[in-house]
């Protein structure tokens, strides 16, 4: 029985998988429709030049990047296409004319790797404060900051690769923007999961996650009204030679939402995690991590007492023995945040009740 009322047809839309799949936070598995637009156009490529099929699909190109655009709450003019959410951060901060002392407020659930470009670049990384003990930002505190220091930027993850938490990036953009600080946000957790018109300056993530689009793609939406313009064109290079096949995929995927409608996708993620974190919570002493009612899908699951990294890369590697995908995340993916690591389950719409319970019953085995 699906959990999510949308969970038959998004399980029809796509291939009966050979495994539990709980992994969407890793990659979402992609609709036949989305694999069609990706492999018709790979075939129009080698049947009549690569250059002719781009001009063969200009306007549907335009009409996928229109609608990504939208669940940003920009327009299509304003996205530029990089191969990852990574690549996009990247070319950001390269075509930024940042001070060489710059400073950036992270949020605790920021992603390590974010970190380490932050750090090449020889940023001062400061930590905001937080609301409460599961790292949620506590924006009232940040008000208070910014009327006495301003950083360059605030970066936030709307979700961290490691926890469920969904950061109020709304009211920070508010506060930050009062102050004259812009925001950039991580959303590559959070785009085709939750609500992503924010108002921030920037704000980048990648097709394969939430949006069960193709790998391969990520993008970067510079906000019309952004406090620091940067200029599209130093961020666009080399568009014709890019993955148009995995854009027009993309774009698929994004219609597929925003047929269903994007507010009520986000609505039955949110149960999805809900019922999921019901079930696991305190099953062979593995206790959910984030509150969970938090309204995201990704779950996470703090080890049994004692327990080190091998022992949940273990639990990981059982569960997929069994037939279950998940991840086992490590601290070097939250490290401001993290003290151990977990195990990452991020079903999507069509995950069953009977999925869960198996899970379940599979990590009562390897608890107390
Ligand atoms: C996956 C992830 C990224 C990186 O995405 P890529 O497309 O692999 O570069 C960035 N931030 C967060 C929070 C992620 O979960």
């Amino acid at each position: 029985m699906f959990i999510s009322e949308l969970g038959e047809q998004w399980h029809g839309a796509r291939i009966d998988p050979t495994i539990t799949h709980l992994d969407s936070a890793s990659a979402g598995r992609s609709s036949n429709a989305v694999i069609e637009a990706i492999t018709d156009h790979l075939w129009r490529e080698s049947g009549r030049g690569s250059y002719v099929a781009l001009d063969d699909v200009y306007n549907e190109l335009l009409d996928g990047r229109n609608g990504l655009a939208a669940l940003l709450g920009t327009t299509g003019d304003r996205i530029v296409y990089r191969d990852s959410a990574r690549a996009a951060l990247r070319s950001l901060l390269s075509a930024w004319n940042l001070p060489i002392a710059t400073t950036v407020w992270v949020a605790k659930n920021e992603f390590g790797p974010n970190l380490i470009e932050f750090e090449r670049r020889g940023f001062a990384v400061r930590t905001l404060p937080d609301a409460d003990v599961y790292g949620h930002v506590d924006v009232d505190a940040l008000e208070n900051m910014l009327q006495f220091e301003q950083p360059e930027f605030i970066h936030v993850c709307q979700i961290g690769s490691a926890s469920g938490v969904v950061q109020p990036v709304k009211r920070i953009v508010d506060v930050a923007h009062d102050a004259g600080v812009p925001v950039v946000v991580d959303m590559a957790q959070a785009i085709g999961h939750v609500p992503t018109v924010t108002g921030a300056d920037f704000s980048y993530g990648t097709s394969r996650k939430w949006l069960t689009g193709p790998r391969g793609v990520g993008f970067v939406a510079v906000h019309e009204k952004s406090l620091r313009p940067v200029a599209l064109a130093d961020l666009e290079v080399g568009t014709d030679s890019g993955y148009i096949a995995g854009r027009l995929g993309l774009g698929r995927a994004v219609a597929e939402i925003t047929t269903v409608g994007a507010a009520k996708v986000h609505r039955e993620l949110a149960k999805v995690g809900q019922a999921t974190r019901e079930r696991m919570n305190g099953i062979g002493s593995w206790e959910v991590v984030e509150p969970i009612d938090e309204p995201s899908a990704l779950v996470t699951l703090a080890p049994p007492p004692g327990w080190q990294a091998g022992d949940v890369a273990a639990a990981a590697a059982h569960l997929r023995s069994t037939g279950v995908l998940v991840t086992a995340a490590h601290i070097q993916r939250a490290p401001l945040a993290m003290e151990h690591s977990v195990l990452r389950l991020s079903p999507h719409l069509d995950v069953t009740r009977e999925q869960l319970d198996r899970v379940a019953g599979e990590l009562r085995t390897m608890g107390y």
